[in-house]
């Protein structure tokens, strides 16, 4: 009998992630040992419940290691609680709604064709279906939050939790101005960092631990690991309106979400993906990763101002993270046409909504970069103006095979000399 065919598909899954340019704001590429640590024996392993106190045995080896992978979580974000067994994103959302609301209970939060995330209340997702979702948006002019407007939503629909966070808002957040607006109304204020976690872990984005009540990510995006969620909350803090977080209460809100996790929304952890969060963060708390983290930062605004020089149009006008989403109405090209014609060439990205667009979520008028993922494979400033010329020529010319034939050959060269895998 020959090799599963499985496999040969993972080896070519590989081989298209080696010789493509990977624009996907969403996405990364793991280190050799957090790949080891996801594909480890541990998957092997059941152990419904928490570190020294669990539902099986033998788990005495899983209780270090999901020690292990907390400690280093609270040193990274500064947080004085963290559950790190959310499977995902979507997941550690599902588990703070639960925590903290009761079916039909409002919530407000960043408008999806604005940016924001299907699990902040959009209709087809659980948050909307089971709960009252309310929405604040961007201004139309500059694509930048409306806080007035969040504020005063804010105060005519008094939500129990406000949401602030998004997956296509490439500028950073007044924290200070949503807890405002929460505590005006008395509601829980939650931050979901998924896309900016990497950026803020290291000082180079506002930091919202000190605002919101909980803060919730994933660990796969800027912040370079295995595919998962967690939920922190912030440290004793005396905020800027003078209230203190009192210590017990912290401890009732840990044991609440530690539940709404498990048995709440979850069965047992996957403690080889836990494995690998533990060795994400360790990466993440070095220099070299700090590194990363600012040429990231470098090469989305290297990105942005290259596509803006090329006639280009940047919601908000460039970006104070990883990522930018580009409106391609003057450039006459719908974001499904250019994500498929990028997609020939070898360039991989998204479309994406824009805010206020006049197309279907199926179509839309927008494209969304990021430059995380392009980071880890070593490009620099300079290849943005490559990429930017890539992609310029690709959406001037979106029918034309030959060109895209030919920028796909430049794009796998290119990617040729940057090697990242061992594995
Ligand atoms: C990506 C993302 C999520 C969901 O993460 P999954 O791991 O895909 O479930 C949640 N919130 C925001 C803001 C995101 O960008």
């Amino acid at each position: 009998m020959g090799q599963d065919i499985i496999f040969d598909l993972i080896e070519k899954e590989k081989q298209r992630q080696i010789k493509g340019i990977e624009l996907i704001a969403s996405e990364n590429f793991v280190s050799e040992e957090v790949m080891k640590a996801a594909g480890s024996v541990l998957t092997n392993k059941y152990a419904e419940g928490y570190p020294g106190r669990r539902y099986y045995g033998g788990c005495e080896v899983v209780d270090e290691i999901e020690q292990i992978a907390i400690d280093r979580a609270k040193e990274l974000f500064g947080a004085e609680f963290v559950n790190v067994q959310p499977h995902s994103g979507a997941q550690a959302n599902a588990a703070v709604f639960l925590a903290c609301l009761n079916p039909g209970d409002k919530v407000m939060g960043l408008d999806l064709a604005h940016g924001g995330h299907l699990t902040h209340g959009s209709s087809v997702n659980f948050s909307g279906i089971t709960y009252s979702p309310v929405f604040y948006r961007v201004n139309k002019e500059d694509g930048r939050i409306n806080y007035e407007e969040m504020a005063e939503t804010a105060r005519k629909e008094k939500p129990k939790m406000i949401i602030v966070g998004a997956s296509a808002y490439s500028r950073d957040y007044d924290y200070k101005k949503f807890r405002e607006a929460a505590d005006e109304i008395g509601a829980i204020l939650m931050a979901d960092i998924s896309h900016p976690s990497g950026l803020i872990a290291k000082g180079i984005l506002n930091d919202p631990m000190s605002y919101c009540d909980i803060v919730t990510t994933t660990t796969h995006k800027t912040l370079r690991g295995t595919r998962g969620g967690m939920i922190m909350l912030g440290q004793d803090f005396e905020n800027p309106f003078g209230q203190k977080t009192p210590k017990g209460e912290l401890k009732m809100m840990s044991q609440i979400l530690d539940s709404a996790v498990f048995p709440g929304t979850q069965g047992g952890p996957l403690e080889h993906i836990i494995s690998a969060k533990a060795v994400t963060f360790k990466e993440a708390l070095s220099d070299e990763y700090l590194t990363y983290i600012v040429q990231v930062l470098k090469n989305a605004q290297a990105l942005s101002k290259a596509l803006i020089e090329r006639g280009f149009e940047i919601i908000s006008g460039g970006t104070d993270n990883h990522l930018m989403l580009i409106d391609l109405h003057n450039k006459n090209i719908t974001g499904k046409a250019a994500e498929k014609a990028l997609g020939k060439a070898d360039i991989t990205c998204n479309k994406n909504m824009i805010p206020y667009d006049d197309k279907s979520p199926f179509i839309t008028s927008g494209i969304r970069f990021g430059t995380a993922a392009v980071t880890t494979r070593g490009l620099k400033e300079e290849d943005m103006i490559k990429i930017a010329d890539f992609v310029n020529e690709v959406v001037a010319d979106p029918e034309n095979e030959a060109v895209l034939a030919k920028i796909k050959t430049e794009v796998n060269s290119l990617m040729n000399s940057r090697p990242l895998f061992q594995w």
